[in-house]
């Protein structure tokens, strides 16, 4: 991979947004696993940032606590150099941008446009269900803490997912669904076009195939009725 922020060689990002628990990690996880995507997730970026004891450590913990947007600088930091790191040219950027300023800021900084963000649509009834049975020991994963990321997610994530609307690159899925179901939507999306083009193919041969066999016992079955006919006549 070229050095993020090179102008030649350009690394491919897809921006996964959804409001919390609507299941960004669990859908990344198996997106990684079938299309060879790292998977950065900004909240684990900042949680490992946060356990390193590093100086911003203390300042990211009280906003993590508080459901409040850590500053663009650190998460950036902290995403370009997990690209740089990683050594591939494909990335899932999990739970960023999370407000305006986020996305400015990374174009700015990367020069960087995402090849389109691919939004979970969820209710606020499912993903408070699904975080209140996360289990994962979160400091945040607290009905307190989840209605202050709801709003958050709402006033500042939301406008973020309607600018790249606006610039027709959002693809939207519906996250209420199994995560198998889901699954099948949104691996759809990630398969390249001349795969998808093939698979047609493959189904309209398999199709093709299918009505010749038809086509040949319908014959046959015509020749025997009409053998048997004949017999009959001459009888
Ligand atoms: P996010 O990364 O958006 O915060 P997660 O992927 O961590 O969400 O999912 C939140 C919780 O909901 C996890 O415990 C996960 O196992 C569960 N979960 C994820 N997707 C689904 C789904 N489609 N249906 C039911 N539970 C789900
Ligand atoms: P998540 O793991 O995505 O649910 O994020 C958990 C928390 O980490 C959020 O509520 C924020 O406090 C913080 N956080 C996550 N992503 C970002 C981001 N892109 N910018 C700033 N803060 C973030």
């Amino acid at each position: 991979m070229g050095t993020v922020g090179d102008a030649e060689k350009k690394p491919t990002v897809v921006f996964v947004l959804g409001g919390p628990g609507s299941g960004k990690g669990t859908q990344c996880a198996n997106i990684v696993k079938h299309f060879g995507y790292t998977h950065l997730s900004a909240g684990d970026l900042l949680r490992a940032e946060m356990k390193s004891g590093s100086e911003n450590g203390t300042m990211i913990q009280d906003m993590i606590k508080e459901g409040k947007i850590v500053p663009s600088e650190v998460t950036i930091k902290l995403l370009q150099k997990a690209m740089q790191d990683s050594g591939n040219d494909k990335f899932l950027i999990d739970g960023f941008p999370r407000n305006e300023e986020n996305r400015a800021a990374f174009e700015a900084v990367t020069k960087i446009e995402p090849a389109f963000v691919l939004f979970f649509d969820c209710s606020e009834e499912e993903m408070e269900k699904r975080i209140l049975s996360r289990n994962q020991g979160r400091e945040d994963d607290n009905i307190e803490t989840i209605r202050k990321r709801f709003k958050v997610f709402l006033e500042s994530s939301l406008p973020v997912v309607k600018y790249y609307e606006s610039k027709g690159k959002v693809q939207k899925v519906d996250a209420t669904k199994s995560v198998d179901e889901v699954f099948e939507v949104v691996k759809v999306i990630f398969t390249p076009k001349d795969e998808k083009k093939e698979d047609l193919l493959c189904k309209f041969e398999y199709q093709k195939d299918h009505l010749n066999a038809t086509k040949l016992a319908v014959i046959a079955l015509f020749r025997t009725l009409q053998a048997c006919l004949s017999r009959t006549n001459t009888d």
